[in-house]
C-alpha cells in the first residue's frame, strides 16, 4: 500500500513517554492528548495541535490509568471536565475493540528479511 521513498536509512525515531505506564516508545505508538485553551481536551492525531500535550500509549490499560487515576490531569496540570473525560473514555473504548481484533488476527512479520545486494 504505502510507497517507500528512497533507501532505508537509520532514521532517528522520536521517542515519547507514556504518562500512564512511563514506558518510552516511538512517538507513533502513542496518542497525543492536548489541552487547547479555548477548546478543552483534544485527541491530536496529527501531532500538530498547539497546547500542553501528554502522550498515552495505545493500550486500554494506560488510558484507564490516565483517565481514572488522574495521570492525565496531573501531566496536563489541569482538571479534566466531565465532557473531556467522556470523550477520552469513548476513545479508550474504541482502542479496546481495535486491540481485540488485532490479537485475533495473525501477527506475521513480513519485513524481517533484509535484502542484500
Ligand atoms: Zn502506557
Amino acid at each position: 500500500m504505502a510507497k517507500r521513498k528512497g533507501t532505508p536509512k537509520q532514521k532517528h525515531i522520536p521517542l515519547r513517554t507514556c504518562i500512564a505506564c512511563r514506558e518510552t516508545k516511538p512517538k507513533r505508538e502513542l496518542t497525543r492528548v492536548v489541552l487547547v485553551p479555548e477548546q478543552g481536551l483534544v485527541i491530536d492525531a496529527t501531532g500538530k495541535v498547539n497546547g500542553r500535550g501528554a502522550y498515552v500509549c495505545s493500550r486500554r490499560v494506560c488510558w484507564d490509568q490516565a483517565i481514572k487515576r488522574g495521570a492525565l490531569a496531573r501531566a496536563l496540570r489541569a482538571r479534566l471536565a466531565q465532557e473531556d473525560i467522556a470523550m477520552l473514555e469513548a476513545y479508550a473504548n474504541s482502542i479496546e475493540e481495535y486491540e481485540v481484533e488485532a490479537e485475533l488476527g495473525s501477527s506475521t512479520k513480513a519485513s524481517d528479511e533484509q535484502s542484500t545486494t
